[in-house]
C-alpha cells in the first residue's frame, strides 16, 4: 500500500500539473493519490477562487481516466486564516496553520529563516516559548472544525529548527505546547506524519518530532503518513525511513482514505 494525501500543483505552489504527478505516483506504483491545493486565500502561494474550480473539475476528470490504474482523491489544504466551513465538494480537508498573527499584521512561518527570526525577535523579543505557545494555541482552534479530517504537518514552526537553534526539540515548556495541541485533538482528528521539510532541505526528520509522535502513540492519536509533495520527484520522500520511525514511537497502524472514509490499516501493509 503506497498513499500520499498532501500533494500540490501548479493550481498553487507545486511545480508539476495534475496530470504530471498522477503519471509519476503510477509509475512510482502508488495505490492512492489525494490532492490537496492549498484553499483559497490571498496568498500567491494558494489557488485563485477560478483556479479553484479548474482545480476541482480537472482531478474529477484525472479520477475517471486513472480509475483503472490508481485511485485519486479530491482533497483540499484549508489554511487558517480562512476556514471553508463546508466539505463539499472535497473528499477530505486537510487543516493547516501556515502563519502567525500580531496587532493586526499576519506573517509566514515556514517562507524562510529570516522571517521566523523576524517574528521571533520582533513580536517575541526572541522568545520562541511565547511565540509556540501562541503557534499552537491557534493551531488548537481547529478541534472543532467538524470539516477538517486531517491535522496538517502540527509543528511547521520548527521547520529551520534542525540545529536546535530556535528551541530544543525537548524542550519542557514548548513540549508542554506542542502536548496540549495533540490532547485536543485525539479521538478527534488524524493528525499527519510529513516529510516535506525533508524534501526542501530544511529538516532530516519528519514533522512532528518523534518525541511527540511517541506522545500521539500513546494517546491513541490516528495518523496518515504524508509527503507534502510539491515537485513529483519527491512524492514518496524518506518513507521507508519514516516508516521505520513511526513504527518506533510505538505504532502499528495507519489510516487509508478509502470508499470516501478513513480505514485503519495494519503498518506492515505499507512495507
Ligand atoms: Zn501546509
Ligand atoms: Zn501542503
Amino acid at each position: 500500500m503506497r498513499q500520499n494525501l498532501h500533494t500540490h500543483s501548479t493550481y498553487c505552489d507545486g511545480i508539476n500539473p495534475l496530470e504530471e504527478m498522477v503519471l509519476k505516483a503510477i509509475e512510482k506504483r502508488f495505490d492512492i493519490l489525494g490532492f490537496s491545493g492549498h484553499g483559497p486565500i490571498r496568498e500567491d502561494y494558494a489557488m485563485s477562487i477560478e483556479g479553484t474550480r479548474k482545480y476541482i473539475e480537472e482531478v474529477k476528470l484525472l479520477k475517471e481516466k486513472y480509475c483503472d490504474l490508481i485511485s485519486i482523491h479530491l482533497g483540499v489544504e484549508e489554511d487558517s486564516t480562512n476556514r471553508m466551513w463546508v466539505k463539499e465538494p472535497f473528499e477530505y480537508v486537510i487543516g493547516s496553520v501556515h502563519t502567525m498573527h500580531h496587532d493586526g499584521m499576519t506573517m509566514p512561518i515556514d517562507y524562510n529563516r529570516g522571517i521566523l527570526e523576524c517574528i521571533n525577535e520582533t513580536w517575541y523579543g526572541a522568545d520562541f516559548r511565547k511565540l509556540a505557545k501562541d503557534y499552537y494555541e491557534d493551531v488548537i482552534r481547529m478541534k472543532d472544525w467538524d470539516e477538517v479530517d486531517i491535522i496538517g504537518h502540527i509543528d511547521l514552526i520548527t521547520k529551520y529548527n534542525e540545529d536546535e537553534s530556535f528551541i530544543k526539540f525537548d524542550d519542557p515548556v514548548y513540549v508542554k505546547y506542542a502536548c496540549e495541541a495533540i490532547d485536543a485533538f485525539a479521538g478527534k482528528k488524524i493528525m499527519e506524519v510529513n516529510t516535506g521539510a525533508i524534501a526542501r532541505g530544511n529538516r532530516k526528520t519528519p514533522y512532528p518530532y518523534k518525541n511527540l509522535l511517541s506522545y500521539m502513540h500513546e494517546k491513541g492519536v490516528q495518523i496518515v503518513l504524508n509527503s507534502d509533495c510539491h515537485d513529483c520527484e519527491y512524492l514518496d520522500c524518506a518513507f521507508e525511513e519514516t516508516l521505520q520511525m513511526i513504527k518506533s514511537c510505538g505504532y502499528r497502524s495507519m489510516m487509508v482514505f478509502r470508499n470516501g472514509t478513513f480505514e485503519e490499516e495494519d503498518i506492515e501493509i505499507f512495507e
